[in-house]
């Protein structure tokens, strides 16, 4: 499908220089570290004449808030926007005491159809665009003042690495122009293998986080489909390429499903994969989801499992849940807006396998 009209954060360098060519060249260096480094409007870079700032300032932005929430007693600011097409994403900004993390979408609603995720049972609409990746930061950024955003995680809507070019744009954007380190940018993957094996021959050394959910494969094709294209001994070849490729631990997602995912079986072939590949495993408790009837596994449960991987050797923590009545789940504050889902569910069945 194609992209709607580009807009500011779509042009590069090459795009503004050609707008100001009149200008002396000094001027592109102004109006770049203007949008880029100060998170300006054009209207507010005061380096330009004001001639320059209204041709820049006609040139449109990508983003429209239908809807902003806030949680956690403002630590938590969570957008819907609207883009020029109609199609709509959405975006969380999460402080914590030592960093402030941005999440950001990648597509307009995703296609891996992963069971448990509201994004994934409304389909896909379309790729983002770079600007539209970029923007999402930058808007996020204006609102963290005086506090600066210094960890970009690309796990909001849809699966970044289906929508690889772009994404890469975005990440060398935020870290070459912006400023951002990278090892303080993190894309997430469902297990796009091709899609790793991409990233481990870019420059960057991003980190990685695999949501994995499942560590065997008839379980993680029911709840990851992707699995059953790249199984996971392919998932794991190219996780253990990455870290030799880049030197970089990667994380391994786990959202903990009661009696899906969260039996002692569950945990045992968990902490041999993460030991395996070194990684890192974040378990991530279910936010409940309007219409939705998986559920997560209780808080104590949680503990335990994460308890269990530590006897085994693997190396875990729980993800703090942000934002549980502001809908942080991903695609949860879109759904609310738009989508009711309806999906099976599988409660507990024994203790073990
Ligand atoms: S969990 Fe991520 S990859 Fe899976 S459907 Fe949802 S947005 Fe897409």
């Amino acid at each position: 499908m194609p992209l709607p009209t580009t807009s500011r954060y779509d042009l590069d360098r090459g795009a503004f220089a050609a707008l100001l060519v009149t200008e002396p060249s000094y001027r592109l260096d102004q109006l770049w570290q203007g949008l880029y480094r100060d998170l300006a409007e054009p209207s507010d870079i005061t380096t330009l004449p004001k001639s320059v700032r209204s041709r820049i300032d006609e040139i449109p932005t990508s983003l429209s808030p239908v809807a902003e929430s806030v949680s956690d007693g403002g630590d938590t600011v969570k957008w819907l926007w609207d883009l020029a097409d109609g199609a709509r994403i959405e975006t969380v900004l999460m402080h914590y005491t030592d960093r402030s993390t941005v999440c950001i979408s990648t597509q307009a609603g995703c296609a891996m159809a992963c069971g448990f995720c509201a994004t994934g049972q409304a389909g896909f609409e379309r790729n983002l665009s770079t600007g539209e990746i970029v923007e999402q930061v930058v808007r996020a950024a204006r609102r963290a003042r005086p506090r600066r955003v210094s960890n970009v995680v690309f796990m909001g809507m849809g699966e970044p690495l289906a929508n690889f070019d772009r994404t890469w744009e975005a990440t060398e954007r935020l870290h070459h122009d912006v400023g951002m380190s990278a090892r303080h940018l993190t894309i997430s993957t469902v297990g796009v293998v091709p899609g790793i094996r991409r990233l481990a021959d870019a420059a960057l050394p991003v980190n990685l986080a695999v949501s994995l959910h499942a560590a065997n494969d008839a379980l993680r094709d029911e709840l990851v489909p992707i699995n059953r294209r790249y199984p996971l001994a392919m998932l794991v070849d190219a996780c253990l390429d990455y870290f030799a490729a880049k030197g970089r631990r990667i994380s391994f997602e786990w959202a903990m499903i009661d009696g899906v995912n969260d039996r002692p079986s569950d945990a045992a072939e968990l902490a041999a994969v993460a030991r395996r590949c070194r990684a890192h495993v974040n378990l991530i408790p279910l936010n409940p989801t309007p219409g939705y009837p998986t559920v997560g596994s209780p808080r104590a449960h949680v503990r335990e499992f994460c308890d269990r991987l530590g006897e085994l050797g693997a190396n875990a923590t729980i993800r703090g849940t942000r934002g549980t009545d502001i809908d942080a789940a991903c695609g949860q504050l879109r759904a609310g807006h738009e989508i009711s889902v309806d999906a099976p569910t599988r409660r507990r069945p024994s203790p073990d396998r």
